[in-house]
Protein backbone atom coordinates (compact mmCIF):
# COMPACT_ATOMS: atom_id res chain seq x y z
CA UNK A 1 0.00 0.00 0.00
CA UNK A 2 1.48 3.51 -1.12
CA UNK A 3 0.74 6.07 1.70
CA UNK A 4 1.86 8.82 -0.64
CA UNK A 5 -0.63 7.97 -2.66
CA UNK A 6 -3.57 7.44 0.26
CA UNK A 7 -3.36 10.07 2.59
CA UNK A 8 -3.14 12.65 -0.07
CA UNK A 9 -2.44 16.42 1.24
CA UNK A 10 -6.07 17.20 1.04
CA UNK A 11 -6.84 14.29 3.75
CA UNK A 12 -3.33 15.31 5.73
CA UNK A 13 -4.73 19.12 6.16
CA UNK A 14 -7.94 18.28 7.27
CA UNK A 15 -6.37 16.11 10.03
CA UNK A 16 -4.40 18.71 11.05
CA UNK A 17 -6.75 21.30 11.25
CA UNK A 18 -10.12 19.37 11.46
CA UNK A 19 -12.73 21.69 11.17
CA UNK A 20 -15.87 21.63 13.63
CA UNK A 21 -13.86 19.62 15.72
CA UNK A 22 -15.64 21.02 19.51
CA UNK A 23 -18.52 19.77 20.03
CA UNK A 24 -21.64 22.79 19.73
CA UNK A 25 -23.76 22.88 22.76
CA UNK A 26 -26.36 23.70 20.59
CA UNK A 27 -27.57 20.23 19.02
CA UNK A 28 -30.93 18.60 18.85
CA UNK A 29 -28.93 14.96 19.48
CA UNK A 30 -25.68 13.13 19.75
CA UNK A 31 -24.66 10.10 18.86
CA UNK A 32 -21.58 7.74 19.12
CA UNK A 33 -19.98 5.59 16.73
CA UNK A 34 -16.26 3.44 16.92
CA UNK A 35 -14.67 1.77 14.46
CA UNK A 36 -13.63 -1.64 15.80
CA UNK A 37 -11.48 -3.06 13.67
CA UNK A 38 -9.07 0.39 14.02
CA UNK A 39 -10.48 2.25 16.67
CA UNK A 40 -11.49 5.04 15.43
CA UNK A 41 -14.46 6.93 17.66
CA UNK A 42 -16.17 9.80 17.32
CA UNK A 43 -19.39 11.57 18.92
CA UNK A 44 -20.92 13.52 16.75
CA UNK A 45 -23.80 16.73 17.19
CA UNK A 46 -26.27 17.90 15.08
CA UNK A 47 -28.97 20.33 14.97
CA UNK A 48 -31.67 21.18 12.11
CA UNK A 49 -33.03 24.56 12.14
CA UNK A 50 -35.67 26.01 9.55
CA UNK A 51 -35.04 22.69 7.37
CA UNK A 52 -31.45 23.18 7.22
CA UNK A 53 -28.90 21.36 8.95
CA UNK A 54 -27.49 24.25 11.12
CA UNK A 55 -24.83 22.61 12.98
CA UNK A 56 -22.59 19.50 12.35
CA UNK A 57 -19.99 19.21 15.33
CA UNK A 58 -17.86 16.25 16.75
CA UNK A 59 -14.77 15.04 18.23
CA UNK A 60 -12.96 11.79 18.35
CA UNK A 61 -10.09 10.02 18.39
CA UNK A 62 -8.44 7.73 15.47
CA UNK A 63 -6.32 7.81 12.35
CA UNK A 64 -5.96 10.30 9.71
CA UNK A 65 -8.27 8.64 7.51
CA UNK A 66 -11.16 8.66 9.93
CA UNK A 67 -10.55 12.25 11.63
CA UNK A 68 -9.79 13.95 7.76
CA UNK A 69 -13.16 12.24 6.49
CA UNK A 70 -15.60 13.20 9.61
CA UNK A 71 -13.39 17.09 8.96
CA UNK A 72 -14.62 17.11 5.46
CA UNK A 73 -18.11 15.75 5.86
CA UNK A 74 -19.28 18.21 8.98
CA UNK A 75 -17.74 21.46 6.36
CA UNK A 76 -19.60 19.89 3.74
CA UNK A 77 -23.26 19.28 5.08
CA UNK A 78 -23.14 22.39 7.49
CA UNK A 79 -25.57 24.62 5.93
CA UNK A 80 -27.16 22.00 3.70
CA UNK A 81 -30.98 20.90 3.55
CA UNK A 82 -31.18 17.35 4.45
CA UNK A 83 -32.30 16.19 0.60
CA UNK A 84 -28.89 17.60 -0.30
CA UNK A 85 -27.15 16.53 2.66
CA UNK A 86 -28.40 12.73 1.06
CA UNK A 87 -27.60 13.24 -1.98
CA UNK A 88 -23.73 14.19 -0.97
CA UNK A 89 -23.99 11.14 1.44
CA UNK A 90 -25.12 8.38 -1.03
CA UNK A 91 -22.65 9.89 -3.75
CA UNK A 92 -19.79 9.38 -1.13
CA UNK A 93 -20.71 5.78 -0.33
CA UNK A 94 -20.90 4.71 -4.02
CA UNK A 95 -17.31 6.19 -4.21
CA UNK A 96 -15.64 4.06 -1.07
CA UNK A 97 -17.80 0.78 -2.81
CA UNK A 98 -16.29 1.68 -6.41
CA UNK A 99 -12.98 -0.03 -4.91
CA UNK A 100 -10.66 2.87 -6.50
CA UNK A 101 -12.47 2.56 -10.63
CA UNK A 102 -14.76 6.04 -9.27
CA UNK A 103 -13.07 9.65 -9.11
CA UNK A 104 -16.20 10.50 -7.39
CA UNK A 105 -18.40 13.96 -8.40
CA UNK A 106 -16.67 16.53 -6.94
CA UNK A 107 -19.45 19.16 -7.85
CA UNK A 108 -20.98 17.71 -5.25
CA UNK A 109 -17.96 16.09 -3.04
CA UNK A 110 -16.04 18.89 -3.43
CA UNK A 111 -12.57 18.02 -1.08
CA UNK A 112 -14.28 14.53 0.00
CA UNK A 113 -13.25 13.18 -3.07
CA UNK A 114 -9.67 13.03 -2.05
CA UNK A 115 -11.04 9.66 -0.27
CA UNK A 116 -10.99 7.77 -3.57
CA UNK A 117 -8.13 6.18 -2.82
CA UNK A 118 -9.31 4.82 -0.03
CA UNK A 119 -11.71 2.68 -1.63
CA UNK A 120 -9.28 0.22 -2.89
CA UNK A 121 -8.14 -1.05 0.65
CA UNK A 122 -11.72 -2.34 2.33
CA UNK A 123 -9.98 -2.26 5.41
CA UNK A 124 -10.00 1.58 5.28
CA UNK A 125 -13.75 2.37 4.13
CA UNK A 126 -14.91 2.36 7.65
CA UNK A 127 -12.44 4.57 8.52
CA UNK A 128 -13.66 6.97 5.86
CA UNK A 129 -17.28 6.49 6.56
CA UNK A 130 -17.26 6.80 10.36
CA UNK A 131 -17.87 10.06 10.70
CA UNK A 132 -20.81 10.11 7.86
CA UNK A 133 -22.57 7.13 9.39
CA UNK A 134 -22.71 8.98 12.60
CA UNK A 135 -23.90 11.77 10.86
CA UNK A 136 -26.61 9.45 8.99
CA UNK A 137 -27.56 7.90 12.48
CA UNK A 138 -27.54 11.16 13.77
CA UNK A 139 -30.26 12.87 11.42
CA UNK A 140 -32.58 9.96 11.61
CA UNK A 141 -32.87 10.02 14.95
CA UNK A 142 -33.35 13.68 14.84
CA UNK A 143 -36.17 12.09 11.99
CA UNK A 144 -37.55 9.81 14.20
CA UNK A 145 -37.93 12.58 17.01
CA UNK A 146 -40.22 14.99 15.29
CA UNK A 147 -43.18 12.61 13.81
ZN1 LIG B 1 -9.19 4.25 11.04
Amino acid sequence: MNLDHLYQEVILDHYKHPENKQLSIDKDVQVHHVNPSCGDEITLNLSLNNGVIANVSWDGEGCSISMASASVMSGLLQGKSPEEATQILESFMELMQSKGTSKGDEALLEDAVAFAGVSKYPARIKCALLGWMAYKDAFLQIQGKSK
